[in-house]
Formats: C-alpha cells, sequence, structure tokens
C-alpha cells in the first residue's frame, strides 16, 4: 500500500519496493452471477492454487498473492441455480436453444442483485452491499491485476479492450492488458480453443466491476467466457455445435491460470507501473485546468454531506473550507466561469492527491470520450442513417451511458476551479458529516419544522409519513421571531399526533441527519400561519409498482431500492399480468415504471385501460416513467395531452446529462431550485402537455455532459422532462425518463417522492 502514496514513497523507494514484494492478482468471480461456469471456474481454481505442487503453480505463489472472490454476487447465483434446476429437463438439460431452461426469468434467472440492480453497474455508485463490500476489499488489498469473470457471448472473450478506453487511464493499462492478453491467447492456442477480444467490452464507464478497479490502479479486465448461465448445461451455438457448463468453466480456469502466470512473472514491472498510476496521475495535474473542485452546500447540506461520503468511502481526499474567499471556477450546471464566493462549509477537492484518476473520472464535469471511437460511432451512426429502414444497420458501439458527474447526479452547487482555493482548509473525516444540531432539544409546544431541500429530509418526511404520524407541508413563505422560512416546510404537529411524536422524531432525526426545530405557537410574524390552507395536510397514500414482463427489471430494481432503502415507502409489488386482477380503488397511486409501452398495452387492454381512467378520474394518481409514460401518451390510451415528438427523426441519447427549467411554483418543485440536471438515456422526447403543467422543461443550450447526436441537438428545448395533468380528482404525472436510473442518480429523488408522497393530497 506504500506504493499508493506517492506523496510518502520516493521513486526509488518504489523501485525497491518492486524489487522485494509479490504482484496481488484479485480473481473476481459470478459478478453477474448467473454466468454460472464463472462460479464453478473459482471452487477450480481456488482447488488448484491451494493443491498444486508443480513447478509453475508454486513458482507463480511464490511471486504473487491471488485472491479469489468466489461469489460477487451471492443472491443472483443461488436463484439462478435454483431456477436453473427446477427448469432444465434431463440430467444434462437439452441444447435447443428455444427450451425454457435457455429463456432467462424475469425474476429468478438475471444477473441482478436482490434488489435487481445491475452489480455490474455499480462499482463507483456503491449503493449495492456487494458493491461497497468488495470496493472496501479491494481498497485493503490493492491489487495490481483484477480479472472478472462473465460469461455471455459465443465465444471466448479477454483483454485487450475494445475501444473507447477511457482517456483519464495512462497507457500502461492498455499495454499490460496486452501483455495479459497475449498470455492467455497462448494459454488457449494449446488447446486449440477459439477466443476473440477488442470488442464489444470496452472501459469508458467507470462502474463496471473492470474500469472501477482500473481506477484504483488495478490492470483491470473482464472475460466473458462461452457456456453456462441461460446456456445452462449445454446449447447451440451458432453453427451447430455445442457449448457446455464443463467447457466454459474449464476456459475459465485455464484463463485464470494463465493470467496469474503472467502477472507473476512480470511482477517488478507491473507494480512500477502501479506506483506510476498514482505518481504520475498526480503530476498531471499541473498541466490540467482544473485544480480542484468546490462542492456547496446550499440550503440543507445533507445532498453535499451525502457525497462527500461516497467520495471518503473512495479514500478521495475531501476537505472544508473555515473562510469565505472569491473562486474562478466553472459552473457545472451552467458551464460558464464565474468568479464566485465561496461560504465557509464549501467542500474542496483537490486534484493533486493519490486518488487523482479516480477523482477526476467522478467528479469531472465532461469526461471526454477517445476520439478514434467517436470517429468510428459516428461513421455507423451515419451509414445506418443513410440506408432504408429494413436494411442491415452498423453496431454504433455506445455501450454505456456517457455521463455520471457526480456532482450533476447528486443535484447538489460544484465549481471546477482553475486555481487552488487560497483561504484555510482543513481535512474531513467521517465525523464531520453528521449535521449539529439534529434533535430539537426541547419538546414542541406546537410543532415540530424542518425544510425540504435535501434528500434526507425527505426521507425523514416519508417514515414519519409510513409509521401513521401527521405530517404537512408549508407551500408558502413565512417568517417567525426574525427568521425567514421558504416554502417547503415540513410541519408535524403536536396536537395533531400521538404524544409518541416527541420521542420519534428526535430519533429518526439523528437518523435522517436533519436538524429539526421545536416551536411553541402556530403564530407567525409574516406570511402565513401554521394553522393556513396553504399548509397541506398530507395522507398516507397506498402505493402500487407494477413489476414482471414487460417492465424492464433494473428499472423496478431502482425504484425498489429507493423507496424500499431511502424513504421507507411502503408498496405492493404487483405483477402487470396480475393488475387487471387488482381492486384498484383500494390504491391512491399506481407507479408503471420503464418497459415497453407497448407491451403494458397488450397485457392490460382496453378494459384495463379504462379502468385506469376512472380510477384515475376518481381520485387515483398514474406516475408513468419514461416507457410508462409512453404508454399513457399513446393515441390508444390517452392519459395525457402530451405526444412522442415526431416529424423529426429522434435519435437514441447514450446517457447524457440536460439542464431542465423548473415550474417552481409547482408543488412537485418543492424542495428544489428552478435549474436541475437531468439524466436523458433513451430516444423518446415528450412535447408539451396542452391541458396540464410542464414542469420540469429542456433548457436551451441545455446539455451539460456526455454524447449527443448533433441533429438530435434541437429536439429537446422546449419539451417536457416532466408533466402534472390532473385529470378529474386524479393526477397522471409522467417522467420522460428514469428519475432514479441505477440507484446513482442521487439529485431526482425528490421529484419521484413528491410525486408519491404530495400529489394525492395536493
Ligand atoms: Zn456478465
Amino acid at each position: 500500500s506504500k506504493l499508493k502514496d506517492p506523496r510518502a514513497t520516493s521513486a526509488s523507494q518504489a523501485q525497491e519496493i518492486a524489487k522485494s514484494t509479490p504482484v496481488i492478482s484479485w480473481m473476481n468471480y459470478a459478478n453477474d452471477g448467473e454466468e454460472s461456469a464463472a462460479f464453478e471456474a473459482a471452487i477450480v481454481a481456488a482447488y488448484h492454487f491451494t493443491a498444486g505442487m508443480d513447478e509453475e503453480t508454486l513458482s507463480t505463489l511464490e511471486n504473487s498473492i491471488i485472491v479469489i472472490n468466489p461469489a460477487h454476487n451471492p443472491d443472483s447465483h443461488q436463484r439462478h441455480v435454483a431456477w436453473m434446476k427446477g427448469m432444465k429437463v434431463g440430467p444434462n438439460g437439452t441444447p435447443d436453444r428455444i427450451a425454457a431452461e435457455h429463456q432467462g426469468d424475469w425474476l429468478m434467472s438475471t444477473s441482478d442483485t436482490h434488489y435487481k440492480l445491475d452489480s455490474n453497474r455499480d462499482g463507483f455508485a456503491l449503493s449495492q452491499k456487494e458493491s461497497q463490500i468488495v470496493a472496501k476489499e479491494m481498497r485493503h488489498w490493492s491489487p495490481q491485476i483484477w480479472v472478472d469473470y462473465h460469461g455471455e457471448p459465443e465465444e471466448y472473450f479477454f483483454a485487450p479492450y475494445a475501444i473507447p478506453v477511457n482517456p483519464i487511464y495512462p497507457s500502461s493499462i492498455v499495454k499490460w492488458a496486452e501483455v495479459i492478453g497475449r498470455a492467455n491467447a497462448s494459454a488457449f492456442d494449446e488447446h486449440s480453443w477459439t477466443y476473440t477480444s477488442r470488442e464489444i467490452y470496452d472501459l469508458h464507464y467507470p462502474g463496471y466491476w473492470d474500469s472501477y478497479p482500473a481506477f484504483n490502479g488495478a490492470i483491470g479486465m473482464t472475460y466473458e467466457t462461452n457456456g453456462g448461465g441461460d446456456k445452462g448445461f449445454q446449447y447451440y451455438r451458432n453453427d451447430g455445435t455445442i457449448s457446455t457448463l464443463k467447457n466454459a468453466t474449464a476456459h475459465h480456469v485455464v484463463a485464470t491460470i494463465a493470467t496469474a502466470k503472467a502477472a507473476a512473472e512480470n511482477r517488478e514491472g507491473l507494480l512500477n507501473d502501479y506506483y506510476n498510476f498514482f505518481k504520475q496521475g498526480m503530476d498531471e495535474v499541473r498541466d490540467e485546468p482544473v485544480k480542484q473542485v468546490a462542492i456547496l452546500g446550499g440550503k440543507q447540506p445533507n445532498d453535499a454531506l451525502n457525497l462527500v461520503e461516497l467520495l471518503l468511502e473512495h479514500e478521495i481526499e475531501v476537505f472544508v473550507t473555515s473562510d469565505e474567499k472569491a473562486a474562478d471556477g466553472i459552473s457545472y450546471l451552467y458551464g460558464d466561469t464565474e468568479r464566485r464566493s465561496l461560504p465557509v462549509g464549501t467542500f474542496i477537492v483537490p486534484m493533486n492527491q493519490p486518488n487523482k484518476r479516480l477523482a477526476k473520472v467522478l467528479l469531472e464535469r465532461n469526461v471526454g470520450i477517445q476520439k478514434e471511437f467517436l470517429d468510428e460511432a459516428l461513421a455507423a451512426h451515419n451509414y445506418n442513417n443513410s440506408v432504408g429502414a429494413n436494411a442491415p444497420k452498423k453496431r454504433v458501439g455506445f455501450y454505456d451511458v456517457t455521463a455520471w458527474s457526480l456532482p450533476l447526479t447528486y443535484g447538489v452547487e460544484a465549481y471546477g476551479l482553475s486555481n487552488p482555493f487560497t483561504g484555510n482548509l482543513s481535512l474531513v473525516t467521517e465525523a464531520d458529516l453528521k449535521v449539529s444540531n439534529t434533535t430539537p432539544g426541547d419538546k414542541a409546544n406546537y410543532a415540530y419544522l424542518f425544510s425540504y431541500s435535501s434528500n434526507d429530509a425527505a426521507s425523514l418526511m416519508s417514515k414519519l409519513m409510513m409509521e401513521g404520524f401527521r405530517v404537512s407541508m408549508a407551500t408558502e413563505p413565512f417568517e417567525r421571531e426574525g427568521k425567514s422560512y421558504e416554502k417547503g416546510v415540513v410541519v408535524v404537529r403536536v396536537e395533531k399526533n400521538e404524544e409518541s411524536l416527541h420521542q420519534r422524531i428526535n430519533e429518526l432525526a439523528l437518523e435522517s441527519n436533519v436538524k429539526v426545530e421545536a416551536i411553541d405557537e402556530a403564530w407567525t410574524d409574516k406570511g402565513i400561519l401554521m394553522g393556513a390552507r396553504t399548509v397541506v395536510s398530507l395522507k398516507k397514500p397506498k402505493v402500487m409498482v407494477l413489476m414482471d414482463e414487460p417492465t424492464d427489471g433494473r428499472s423496478y430494481g431502482a425504484i425498489w431500492f429507493t423507496l424500499e432503502q431511502r424513504y421507507g415507502i411502503e408498496f405492493t409489488a404487483v405483477r402487470v399480468q396480475d393488475f387487471n386482477r387488482a381492486d384498484l380503488f383500494e390504491y391512491d397511486v399506481v407507479i408503471m415504471p420503464p418497459g415497453s409501452a407497448a407491451g403494458y398495452k397488450n397485457l392490460i387492454g382496453d378494459r384495463g385501460i379504462n379502468r385506469m381512467k376512472e380510477w384515475i378520474r376518481n381520485g387515483g394518481t398514474f406516475i408513468g416513467i419514461q416507457d410508462g409514460a409512453t404508454f399513457a401518451i399513446d393515441d390508444d390510451v390517452n392519459l395525457s395531452s402530451s405526444r412522442r415528438l415526431s416529424g423529426v427523426r429522434v435519435d437514441n441519447t447514450p446517457g447524457a446529462i440536460f439542464r431542465v427549467n423548473l415550474d417552481t411554483n409547482h408543488f412537485l418543485s418543492l424542495g428544489y431550485d428552478q435549474h436541475i440536471p437531468v439524466h436523458v438515456n433513451s430516444a423518446t422526447i415528450l412535447t408539451s402537455s396542452q391541458q396540464g403543467a410542464n414542469v420540469a422543461v429542456f433548457d436551451e443550450s441545455a446539455i451539460l455532459s456526455g454524447f449527443v447526436f448533433e441533429e438530435n441537438k434541437n429536439n429537446f428545448p422546449g419539451n417536457s422532462y416532466l408533466i402534472h395533468e390532473p385529470t378529474g380528482s386524479g393526477n397522471v404525472i409522467l417522467f420522460a425518463e428514469q428519475p432514479v436510473f441505477r440507484a446513482y442518480w442521487r439529485g431526482l429523488e425528490r421529484l419521484l417522492v413528491n410525486s408519491i408522497l404530495l400529489a394525492p393530497s395536493f
């Protein structure tokens, strides 16, 4: 671990360490837990390295430490195995592709975590327990080699990478991936096995379990074997030959042994470049425009605190200012360079630190894409547009989203500073992230109040509601005892609640890290009084979330995880196929996640759609998200006056970040400032609602981060991200995109919470 700290270890010391230290190779299996050959291979590999007495194995062990993680995602592996045992016919299954055992099940045979989130996209977000644990151990062991074992394609894949390779990596990573790739190739050639490389599996998005370890200094690589998983025990390939679980396992084992051997043989060079990864990262800051990132807390600092907490988990150093000073920096939200006064308590993340590359990829406003890749992608895109709709198309190559800048996904005010902050700074520790005076101290005579401008506050409000406390929302500003309160203050009255409120709100405030105030009278000095009509009583809604086919499992998972783990919002998960059997009138809110709009229409049918309309007219709140929204604006469904943008070509946007303009008079915007960043990851654009409110509308020149096709850029301004269309006494709320994408888009959670908890009462 001395090699990770170039401030304490000189280059010559590092060379000495490299001469005498074993290389550390981390073998990570069953990340996509249902890709079963990886798990099987882990057991064989563990046996090989513990029992092997041959010269080659002993030499590998002499020069390296091999860490075997047999199941990165054990839930998924267990589910799949139980499912496969129940599905397969005969002792070895059947190779026919159409066989039930090869058709992954929405619930039971997926690669996802317990919460149906993709653990192989969670590397930097660390939202899932599995990710947190593996990341912690990774930092403890500090591996130079990291292999993530999978099993999806027809033929075996190993490094080197497909383009794009994230430009923040040093060139040594590609060099070493080539060396290891050659070693694997030789081992495979000995068996006359087929393999491929340099395609599909790129290294741009930092949340995979090859790219994330690689931002921690390892040579991170993905290996994909050709069998097991949905291919079961045996499976017909395209050419009619059969791939088997056994062979797929053998391929992973041979790759493991070859990789460990090559790492051991290149021990010294790998260790030297490991040191250089951190050292050169720091040296490069001199020539880079952004020296520090400033993160501001705003009205309620909790969202910023949560972001800083994640950075500390990544072992990124963060400082806090103790005097106010102005600084020049580029605004994350507006893209212009401003001179901005940074108040006391501003967080400063210096780029000049050992973990600079990781800090940079997570915090940089816009990480560029390798030009060689963009040229290829644009050529394919232009070719596809030049041929007819049914002509064969080229793969455009975007494998994932192109933007994830954490200050934007957390929706916090941030600046990239061109010169280091000149005032006093102190290092932030975990203990500094607790809000002081969270508990009211005194027992309130009249009510407890807290501001609603953070996720933690929304979580506190939600938990109070779910426990049956009566909660209200002040929707207009007021002043009392010389202090002014903006609209969006949560009011929990003593008079309307049980005696247990006093104790419980103290406990929950501590848990949520939110400052709560106790007040003794309903009187205010200015603005509304506590008894005003505009202090809206909220009722605890009964919520249904649709799931199973044709819902997108991971989108449902992000909603599930967010509601259950972050807000404690109770809901009933209902399979779409059972929707028409549910007593809709028992529910206040129905959430339709992303999935297939046509699939929803087929399964729910005219009868179900008509019943849904009647339910909305009578007070139901329908929340359609992405495809749930396109379902609602379909001509035949017609829950809203918005439509899909048509008449122009709309291209798919591979996960870019845009700025929207909020209608701050609307209750769905409570807790937000006027401009916020949102994520766009689809080919759907919603036109303005004619009958309702367009709560969030795309700004002019609104692209903040990531890649958007040139022709598509003009399609956004003026169109809607979020629509509220009151219908009868109910509501239709439409999100053009998934607000809680992969559970790492933290900044938009309150839009969803407001839709669920506020809409039924407003
Ligand atoms: Zn996989």
